[in-house]
């Protein structure tokens, strides 16, 4: 994939960049590493006042910035300007939380024979993140605010049709004031990750991506004993059961679907809905989808940009003409925009059935997949016969199907009564296919941290 910025609006290819030579690419990681002997040294005051000083740098951009993420992949303006913000708001937690997340953790020391015993986090030094394009800040930041803070060094490899977005993210740490290569963007392409991976002065990887991308990365990285944490695809069931308040459930299911043009690991992508409130539920669904603005994701007033790129939208049309061809019944959308660029309708696709390349793959844009289930345990069986285990939603006011979807429901999130979304206060993470490891909170930031015992007699 040629590194370069293409406007999914209109096709047009704006902007490319040549990848990094090798001998470019060795000086940067030179540089990481040296970067490191000195920055895993300041305090954790110095690094939350680094992060704070890019928070404010960002909140000044905001606008800048948010029309150059429009601009690589489409998304609309307005949740360009929220995903900005909401970096912000990532730096600053970081910055407030940071301190004393890095404190040391007294033990028992009775317990344990000694005088006094001790956990210390460290810093494990330069960790590689490689990151999509799909919240091309939030993705990076959700990395980079902790590691920073934990005092590892970054190197990103972001995807290649968001060279601007990365290229943004190194100069605004730079303008922060960070020591000077403590995050470096490499422009690469996916060929040379296994080198950068297999590097010595590499400690770890962490990747927010496709299957095959998470295996080939989690392969290699476990062939060089490196730690990685594994952010891949979701298939989030969302499930409505009759208590639930079907209005909102409708409307919260339209956003949960269609957020980001259709493209979020955590969107909800298989809605179960139970029999006695199915033909309501489906009325109200298909009322909210087909209700979606489609247009220039420049434009005030835009719900539903283009995806983000010509596979993309080649893809979805395959996912909605298979399930056609294979009797499902497609209540509204199921087409391309007539107009240049990568738009494709906001859909909803009723009578899906096991045969169907839906029920089991990941749908990466605005297609909605809607089962009719006679009871909660039913839903939680098909949801959990898919490989991923992302998120996942129940709409009820019942306690007891709240306590029973906890306890069953194979997903690293449970949201009741709401959709899945990411907070720098919970942790962020799949379990089977959906990856490994956590993101955010302290649990995100002690996955590249040395957990270092001492025992003092
Ligand atoms: P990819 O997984 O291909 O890309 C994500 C990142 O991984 C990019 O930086 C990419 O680089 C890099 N990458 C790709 N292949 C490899 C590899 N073999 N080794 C190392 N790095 C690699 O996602 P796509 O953008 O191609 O999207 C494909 C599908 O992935 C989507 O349809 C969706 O199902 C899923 N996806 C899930 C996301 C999530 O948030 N969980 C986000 C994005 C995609 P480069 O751009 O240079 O190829």
């Amino acid at each position: 994939m040629a590194i370069a910025t293409i406007n999914p609006a209109t096709g047009e290819t704006l902007k490319t960049f040549d990848p990094l030579t090798d001998e470019a690419l060795e000086d940067k990681l030179a540089r990481a590493a040296t970067a490191f002997d000195a920055y895993r040294l300041t305090s954790p005051q110095e690094r939350a006042g680094w992060l704070r000083a890019a928070a404010d740098a960002l909140e000044a951009d905001v606008d800048r910035v948010a029309e150059l993420m429009v601009t690589e992949m489409g998304k609309t303006l307005a949740s360009a300007k929220a995903e900005a913000t909401k970096c912000v708001a990532g730096f600053r937690w970081y910055a407030e939380h940071g301190p004393v997340m890095l404190e040391p953790q007294e033990k028992d020391a009775a317990a344990v024979k000694a005088q006094r015993a001790f956990v210390v986090h460290q810093p494990l030094g330069v960790v590689l993140a490689i990151m999509p394009w799909n919240f091309p800040l939030w993705q990076a930041v959700r990395f980079a605010a902790p590691a920073l803070m934990a005092g590892n060094v970054g190197l990103l490899k972001h995807a290649s049709n968001v060279p601007q977005c990365a290229l943004y993210l190194e100069e605004l740490f730079r303008r922060a004031g960070f020591p000077a290569d403590v995050f470096q963007t490499l422009l690469i392409g996916s060929s040379t990750v296994e080198r950068v991976l297999r590097d010595d002065r590499v400690m770890a990887a962490t990747l927010t991506g496709s299957g095959p991308a998470g295996q080939s990365v989690a392969a290699i990285a476990g062939d060089a004993l490196k730690k990685t944490v594994l952010e891949l695809g979701g298939s989030d069931p969302f499930i409505v059961m009759p208590s639930a308040h079907l209005d909102t459930a409708a409307e919260v299911a339209t956003t949960a679907r269609n957020q980001n043009n259709g493209q979020s690991c955590i969107a909800a992508k298989r809605f179960f809905v139970h029999r006695e409130v199915a033909e309501e539920f489906t009325r109200l669904f298909a009322e909210k989808i087909g209700a979606l603005t489609v247009g220039d994701p420049m434009e005030e007033g835009t719900q539903i940009g283009p995806l983000a790129t010509e596979s993309g939208v080649r893809d979805v049309e395959e996912y909605v003409a298979d399930a056609r061809d294979k009797g499902a019944t497609v209540v509204v959308g199921g087409k391309r925009v007539d107009r240049p660029g990568w738009f494709y309708e906001p859909t909803l696709v009723t009578g899906v059935t096991p045969e169907m390349r839906m029920h089991s793959e990941e749908v990466f844009g605005p297609v909605a997949a809607l089962y009719v289930v006679d009871s909660l345990e039913e839903a939680i069986g098909i949801a959990n016969s898919h490989v991923y285990g992302l998120g996942s939603n129940l709409w009820s006011e019942d306690e007891d199907e709240r306590a029973r979807f906890v306890r069953d429901i194979q997903s690293g999130m449970a949201f009741i009564n709401g959709m899945t979304a990411s907070y720098p206060d919970l942790p962020f993470g799949g379990v089977k296919q959906s990856g490994y490891g956590r993101e955010l909170t302290e649990v995100g930031m002690y996955e590249f941290m040395n957990a270092k015992t001492v025992w003092i007699g």
